[in-house]
């Protein structure tokens, strides 16, 4: 057998054998919360990390594990820690690498709720994001100070459908001695492999695209095992004897796996934003299609996308995968199977006509939510980046004449429709 498999096995295989003890094919949900040790000296080398078990599912389920396993194999990482939320795994990612005092340069192009976090939220923390376009490197490389800690961007970015030159990116990151913290739920590992563009940590909301049909919260972050975590002095949680974990030295002891040791051993040990098993099996039955479908969300996105350009109630539209955009350059280097099903257009008569069309649509279903095996629309100036200033809207491409897609893998030509009878209904 090949050594290296596809991508297409990977997603079925990766992380699952059959079960030691029943032979089950599919991987068992565990609906446990403790594991019996054999004795006091095998507790005692899993409380030391000298040997690798499971002790407590706030820390490690098997269930979790094996997700964890396959979106790491997916991505080609080196591990991956699976937390209860795209939002809890953007903490954990940041956590092993921060202090107080310490900053994030973040893209202007981001989901609005990581807006939000970033912008307010982590400053409860002592930590601060300073929001750059990115675009605009230079204007990234002059953001970074003595206290940066990461570059963080989305591969596709939420809700416009920008992509992120993340090879530039990475380059830059190099170049300052930062991590590059890329969110890949928009595109998955299937359409952009963020790590074999340089990127060094991953994480992603599986909420989305990899669970695929909006039944479960989660998310994960991977590692690629790659950054010289000792090499500035800049990470000492990492670098260093860590007091939270009686003085270990995490990538002294650990190498490529120190993060992710870390984030299992005191994130999820101290910040309990843990994945349960249940909502690990949902992700773990997506993901085992994930290729087909994100094949047939790109089809369709780019024929209704085509459709919507040419209609003359569309002021424009914002898709990658239209020659017209000016980001459809980047698909080849970034995602090269398609710019993903997400982007938004602008409605002729603006705010008023763009909530009309919303409740004029049948098939469509109006939700916060986005890569659902459904067909989804939003309009995001007036719900999920409803907080932001209008000028952080249209950074954000959430201006108030646009509505967002999210395209699922119905015929093509029934959204269409659907899409044709709403916009006359809400520019009548
Ligand atoms: C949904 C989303 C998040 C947040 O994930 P949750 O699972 O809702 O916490 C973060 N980033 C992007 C790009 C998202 O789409």
């Amino acid at each position: 057998m090949s050594k290296t498999l596809g991508f297409d096995t990977l997603q079925i295989h990766a992380g699952s054998k059959p079960d030691p003890a029943t032979g089950a094919r599919q991987v068992p949900i565990y609906q446990t919360t403790a594991y019996v040790f054999r004795d006091a000296d095998h507790a005692a080398a899993l409380f030391n990390l000298q040997e690798v078990g499971y002790i407590y599912s706030r820390l490690t389920n098997p269930t979790v594990s094996a997700l964890a396993e396959r979106v790491a194999a997916l991505e080609g990482g080196a591990g991956a820690v699976c937390c209860s939320s795209g939002h809890a795994a953007q903490i954990m990612a940041l956590f092993p690498l921060m202090q107080p005092g310490c900053n994030v340069i973040a893209s202007t192009r981001l989901y609005g709720g990581t807006v939000q976090q970033f912008g307010n939220t982590i400053r409860k923390f002592g930590w601060s994001a300073k929001f750059v376009d990115f675009d605009d490197l230079a204007a990234v490389e002059a953001a970074v100070d003595e206290n940066t800690r990461a570059i963080f961007c989305e591969s596709i970015a939420n809700p416009g459908g920008y992509i992120t030159d993340i090879p530039a990116v990475a380059k830059l990151a190099d170049k300052v001695g930062l991590p590059l913290i890329v969110d890949n739920t928009s595109a998955t590992p299937y359409l952009c492999r963020p790590i074999e563009l340089g990127a060094t940590l991953v994480v992603h909301s599986t909420t989305k695209y990899l669970t695929g049909n909006g039944t479960v919260t989660g998310g994960c972050v991977v590692d690629s095992g790659k950054f010289d975590w000792s090499a500035s002095g800049k990470f000492p949680s990492l670098s260093e004897p860590e007091p939270a974990y009686h003085g270990l030295n995490f990538h002294g002891a650990l190498g490529g796996m120190a993060f992710t040791f870390h984030s299992i051993a005191i994130g999820l040990r101290d910040l309990g934003m843990t994945m349960n098993p249940q909502g690990a099996h949902y992700t773990l039955m997506g993901i085992e299609t994930l290729s087909l479908r994100m094949d047939r969300h790109v089809a369709n996105a780019q024929k209704v996308a085509a459709w919507l350009e040419k209609d003359p109630r569309v002021d424009y539209v914002t898709y990658a995968g239209l020659p017209s955009s000016p980001y459809y350059g980047r698909i080849k280097s970034v995602c090269p199977k398609g710019a993903g099903a997400l982007f938004t257009f602008a409605v002729k008569g603006g705010y008023d006509a763009c909530v009309k069309l919303v409740d004029s649509l049948e098939l469509f279903s109006h939700v916060a939510n986005l890569g659902d095996t459904r067909s989804l629309i939003i309009h995001s100036a007036s719900t999920t980046h409803r907080q932001l200033s209008e000028e952080q809207q249209k950074a954000a491409g959430a201006s108030p004449n646009v509505v967002r897609l999210s395209i699922g893998i119905e015929d093509a030509d029934d959204l269409i429709a659907d899409l044709d009878q709403a916009l006359a209904k809400a520019t009548a």
